[in-house]
C-alpha cells in the first residue's frame, strides 16, 4: 500500500505504455518487502529537462531510461559510470543524494543471461548481427568479459565498420553480413547473436539472413528480441541442432541489476522471470 513514506522509482520514455518494467519491478519490490513504487513516466521530448529536474526535486531514488532517451539523457546527468560512457547510452539512473549517476545494465544483463545457461564468454569467438544501440551494450559486455574476437555483421557495411571502429580494439571488427568474410566467420564463431529487431512482434516471420549450412555446428545461437519468446531465428537454429538462448533473460537480468543498484538488495530473479513469462505469454497475439 502506498503511503507517505513510500519511495519512488520509474521508467522514463516516450511512449512507455508498452513497457513491462513496472510489472517486473513492482513484483520484485513486493517480494523483497521494500516500501517503494515503480511508475511509468511518459515524457515528451520537449519536457525532458523539466522532467529530470522534477524527478530530482521529488526525491526519486532512481529511474530507468528507455527509447528514445538512452543517449539523450547523458548531458542531464552528473556522473556516468565508465561502461555506460563507453557504450554511449544509459538505461539506469541512481539518485545519490541529488547527484544523478548513469549506468548501463544491458551489457552485464546480457552476460548474466549467458552465464545462467553456463555459456563461457572468456576467449570466445562471437558473431553479432546488427549494429544498433543494443548491439553496443552486447559488444561492450562481451569485450569486457574477455571475448577473444567479436565480428559485427550488419546490412549496411559502412555502419558496421564505423560501429566497430568506435571501440578502437583489434578484438572488434565490422563488415556487411552479406560479405564472404562474414560467412567464413560464421564457420568459426562459438556464439552468434541477433541484435536486430528482425523477428520481433508483429513481424514474427522475419529473421536475419544466415547461411546455416556453413555455421559452426557447435555454435550457441542467441536472440535479444524477447517478444515472441521463441523467435523464428531461434526456431531455425534449433532445427539445425544449435543450443539456443532466448532474449527474456537479458530483459530480466538488466532489470535485476538496476534494482540492485537502487536498493542494495539481491533481486528476486525467479519472481522476475515468472512475471515476464506470464506477461509475454499473454501479450503475444
Ligand atoms: P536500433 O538501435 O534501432 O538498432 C537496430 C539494428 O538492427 C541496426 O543495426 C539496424 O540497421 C538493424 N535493423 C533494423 N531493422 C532491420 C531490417 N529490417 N533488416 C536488417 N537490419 C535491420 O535498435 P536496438 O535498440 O539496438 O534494439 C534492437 C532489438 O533489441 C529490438 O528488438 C529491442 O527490442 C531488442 N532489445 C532487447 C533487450 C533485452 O533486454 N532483451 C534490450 C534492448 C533491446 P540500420 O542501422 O541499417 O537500420
Amino acid at each position: 500500500m502506498i503511503n507517505g513514506k513510500t519511495k519512488l522509482i520509474g521508467v522514463l520514455g516516450w511512449p512507455v505504455g508498452h513497457s513491462l518494467s513496472p510489472a517486473i519491478h513492482n513484483a520484485a519490490l513486493n517480494e523483497l518487502g521494500i516500501d517503494c513504487a515503480y511508475l511509468p513516466l511518459q515524457v515528451s521530448p520537449e519536457c525532458l529537462a523539466a522532467a529530470i529536474s522534477g524527478l530530482k526535486a521529488l526525491g526519486f531514488i532512481g529511474f530507468n531510461v528507455t527509447i528514445p532517451y538512452k543517449v539523450r539523457i547523458i548531458p542531464y546527468l552528473d556522473e556516468i559510470e565508465r561502461g555506460a560512457a563507453l557504450i554511449g547510452a544509459v538505461n539506469t539512473v541512481v539518485n545519490d543524494d541529488g547527484c544523478l549517476v548513469g549506468y548501463n545494465t544491458d551489457a552485464d544483463g546480457f552476460i548474466n543471461s549467458l552465464k545462467y545457461h553456463n555459456v563461457e564468454v572468456d576467449s570466445s569467438k562471437v558473431a553479432i548481427l546488427g549494429a544498433g544501440g543494443a548491439a553496443r551494450a552486447v559488444v561492450y559486455g562481451l569485450f569486457s568479459h574477455g571475448a577473444k574476437q567479436i565480428v559485427i555483421g550488419a546490412r549496411d557495411n559502412g555502419k558496421a565498420i564505423d560501429f566497430s571502429g568506435s571501440f578502437n580494439s583489434i578484438r572488434i571488427s565490422g563488415m556487411g553480413w552479406q560479405d564472404s568474410a562474414f560467412t567464413e566467420w560464421l564457420a568459426e564463431a562459438d556464439i552468434i547473436i541477433n541484435a536486430t529487431p528482425l523477428g520481433m512482434y508483429p513481424n514474427i516471420n522475419s529473421m536475419p539472413p544466415l547461411n546455416w549450412q556453413v555455421v559452426n555446428k557447435q555454435a550457441i545461437v542467441c536472440d535479444i528480441v524477447y517478444n515472441p519468446y521463441n523467435t523464428k531465428f531461434l526456431n531455425v537454429a534449433r532445427q539445425h541442432g544449435h543450443k539456443i538462448i532466448t532474449g527474456e533473460g537479458m530483459l530480466v537480468e538488466q532489470a535485476a541489476l538496476a534494482l540492485e543498484l537502487w536498493t542494495g538488495k539481491v533481486a528476486p530473479r525467479q519472481t522476475m522471470y515468472k512475471i515476464i513469462q506470464k506477461l509475454l505469454n499473454s501479450s503475444i497475439k
